[in-house]
């Protein structure tokens, strides 16, 4: 067999390593070669090659990448734990406990109790990003593996093609780029690309051709025109004139939505030197020599990238009014440009597993250590495989505190990415921001270079909607843990008031502590679990005190089942004809109300049936000597004093941009009489950033109930937004405003 013949012997793969590491364990190497070999027997690949050269391919991709020892056998026994017989502690007894560990972290969890595929791959993620933290060595192996299996692509089945390259595109291009391998995501994307848009990369690449053809004599003469300018100064240079990538061409094309023809920046140069002050040598030269192009030069050598590529460029206009792209930089930092965490200096003297040095040493492993944090965060591995999809790709903007502190976020990010990237505190209190000392949108798309002033409050909760608003992970998961919070201790307030009143109903005592006693029969592991159970419907209140007293018995026809959906004891055991009021905890007395043509010291109060919010119209009803009252001009309680204008004020709202504060307003909710809707009424409220005070629920027939609930709300778009929503719930059958 041809292919059988290409396939690497024994001595080659010690060989490879050899060339670049004299001292290889060349016992090691062959033991591993012998297992792997054995191990996968006669099993065959989709190519028609037997399975073991493609663990030798993936070796082969790290001797490239000058890899130590521990790294090639890895590789060579990667697949051993997932695909045959082999075991941990197997490679433990034969290779040690580090390459143990290794060759696990490489291997996928198998059977996962889970229900979607994507939640398969999300878990995979997970482990396989814990495995990378406790050895980054483990991400250098699953990326060579991943290179092999993209560039042997074409032989499988079309869909499973389509399913690897879409991954790939996704998450190990991006990986490899945030972890600085340049080299490794090039790749994987032009050959991810092929896969996907097949059409498009040969367009690309055609058109490529032709440029080469007709602009091939003017790179040279270029070329040679840096190289002469150079060397005649002194300075020992390599240079290189090179052409972008395809998918790069693509990416590009589909960013800035332009045509192949408006791309100007398709031929660059790569100038590499000896040492940093020789690379603004470079510079000096070119910018003398050739105009720069205004805006284009970026000094990444004194503020590094995230992922450690370090990097001066420019853009002049050379000859023939061509515009020439530069990229000036050490050797060194080229190979960390190219190889990024595989050419940190830590894998040549041994150190690899040193994390301490790694994360004083490298960004790109410290973003490694903050994104596993994430992970500690309590989000759905679903949830976190997002998140790190937005982080991985590099574009950054580099942000400023009023202090001059940098702040470096994804491009898209808003002052409250920013916020929540200072900290977590500052986030949850933002209420307003200034970029460059103008008062902006909290929303607004961050620039480079800005410098961003936080606006904070005390007392606030992030609205949910905030969450659309962000780009990084910190803030997603912060705002999406705030909320959850604030929601949960509505729901334990309202579930509080409810058991309390079905134990006086039931004429027992209640205590918190004779509730603890009870949770293992309520199956829940705390008392704010219980009560918040209870708010949102799903344990009824009855069962609750029987949790606590087995022996009580509710006076119910025997054998009659949990009252829930019944037209006799509806919600929560109400009785007919009854009505309920909860009362929430508010948000306290307003300070001075924003409203202009007010004037005297009489207190200010709103309309008490309904409230009134910003976008109402609004006019105010002075009691003389008493009050003065804040109605919406549609209220009909306002008809009590048509026959009195001198009690009319003329007034209107005066609220400063960017401030936020929350009025009350009523609203009227119908809605199905069921366990759970009084839940998600509440949800849909707290989601939206509203807070409820007051939730008063009538009983107008068994199966309907009609809520008047009064909530704070920031203005009139708000309030459309909240009544909007809870139109869509389908226990919801109806919801005005009322208007006193
Ligand atoms: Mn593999």
């Amino acid at each position: 067999m041809a292919s059988k013949r290409n396939m690497m012997r024994q001595y080659e793969l010690v060989e490879r390593v050899r060339r670049y590491n004299p001292h290889a364990d060349e016992e090691l190497l062959d033991r591993a070669y012998v297992y792997a070999m054995r191990a996968h027997g006669a099993q065959m690949r989709a190519s028609g090659d037997p399975f073991f050269s493609h663990p030798l391919e993936v070796a082969a991709i790290l001797t490239d990448l000058k890899l130590d020892d521990a790294t090639i056998v890895a590789a060579v026994l990667h697949d051993t734990i997932e695909d045959t017989d082999s075991t941990r502690e197997e490679i433990d007894r034969v290779f040690g406990p580090d390459i143990g560990r290794l060759v696990e972290g490489l291997t996928k969890l198998k059977r996962l109790d889970l229900v979607s595929k994507r939640a398969v791959q999300a878990e995979n993620f997970r482990k396989l990003l814990l495995a990378i933290a406790a050895d980054v060595r483990v991400l250098l192996v699953k990326l060579a593996d991943r290179l092999h299996n993209m560039r042997t692509l074409h032989f499988m089945p079309p869909e499973k093609q389509q399913r690897i390259a879409e991954e790939t595109l996704d998450i190990y291009a991006p990986l490899a780029g945030r972890m600085g391998m340049q080299t490794m995501r090039d790749e994987l994307e032009e050959l991810a690309f092929r896969h996907l848009m097949p059409q498009a990369a040969v367009t690309i690449k055609t058109r490529l051709d032709e440029l080469r053809e007709k602009n091939g004599k003017i790179i040279a003469s270029v070329e040679q025109e840096l190289r002469d300018e150079l060397s005649a100064r002194g300075i020992e240079a390599s240079v290189e004139g090179r052409q972008k990538l395809p998918y790069s061409i693509w990416r590009k094309m589909e960013r800035k939505s332009i045509a192949f023809e408006q791309l100007s920046d398709i031929f660059g140069f790569r100038v590499c030197v000896n040492k940093v002050e020789d690379c603004y040598r470079v510079i000096g030269v070119v910018h003398t020599k050739w105009p720069s192009v205004p805006g284009r030069f970026k000094d990444y050598i004194s503020t590094p990238k995230e992922n450690d590529y370090r990097s001066i460029h420019t853009t002049v206009v050379g000859p023939g009014r061509q515009r020439v792209e530069l990229q000036v930089r050490t050797h060194d930092m080229n190979d960390v440009a190219r190889y990024g965490i595989a050419a940190h200096a830590l894998y040549k003297d041994g150190r690899v597993a040193d994390r301490e040095a790694l994360s004083r040493e490298s960004r790109a492993y410290q973003w490694l250590q903050r994104t596993i944090d994430l992970l500690a965060e309590g989000d759905s591995p679903e949830e976190f495989l997002e998140h790190t999809k937005l982080e991985l790709f590099p574009d950054q903007v580099f942000c400023f505190t009023p202090k001059g502190v940098l702040i470096a976020l994804p491009r898209g990010a808003t002052p409250i990415d920013f916020a929540y990237a200072v900290h977590t505190d500052v986030g949850n209190s933002a209420v307003g921001a200034k970029i460059n000392g103008r008062i902006a949108p909290l929303g607004s798309q961050l620039e480079n270079g800005d410098e961003v002033e936080i606006v904070r409050a005390e007392g606030q909760v992030p609205p949910a909607v905030w969450e659309k608003l962000v780009v990084t992970g910190k803030a997603r998961a912060a705002i999406r843990r705030a909320t959850r919070d604030a929601v949960k201790m509505q729901y334990i307030n309202l579930g509080r008031q409810i058991v309390t009143r079905a134990f006086e109903r039931a004429a027992k005592p209640y205590a918190e502590d004779k509730l603890k006693a009870a949770l293992p029969r309520l199956a829940r592991a705390g008392v704010e679990d219980v009560l918040a159970a209870v708010g949102r419907g799903e344990i009824y209140s009855g069962d609750v005190v029987k949790a606590v007293y087995p022996d009580f018995s509710e006076d119910r026809k025997p054998g009659a089942q949990p009252p829930r959906p019944e037209g006799e004891d509806g919600w929560f055991g109400l009785p007919k004809a009854e009505s309920l009021v909860f009362k929430f905890p508010g948000r306290g007395e307003q300070d001075a109300l924003p409203i202009h043509g007010l004037s005297g010291d009489l207190p200010v109060r709103f309309a008490p049936n309904g409230g009134a919010v910003p976008g109402d119209r609004i006019v105010a009803i002075l009691t003389p000597g008493k009050e003065i009252t804040i109605y919406p001009i549609q209220s009909p309680d306002l008809t009590a004093f048509d026959d009195q204008p001198e009690r009319w004020l003329d007034v209107r709202w005066d609220l400063e941009a960017g401030q936020k504060r929350f009025f009350p307003a009523r609203i009227l909710v119908t809605a199905i009489n069921e366990p759970g809707t009084l839940g998600t009424i509440a949800t849909v409220i707290g989601d939206m950033g509203a807070n409820i005070d007051t939730i008063a629920i009538n009983i107008i027939s068994p199966d309907f109930r009609e809520m008047i609930i009064d909530i704070e709300i920031a203005d009139l778009k708000h309030l459309n937004g909240v009544v909007t929503e809870l139109r869509t719930k389908p226990v919801v059958s109806k919801v005005e405003r009322v208007n006193g």
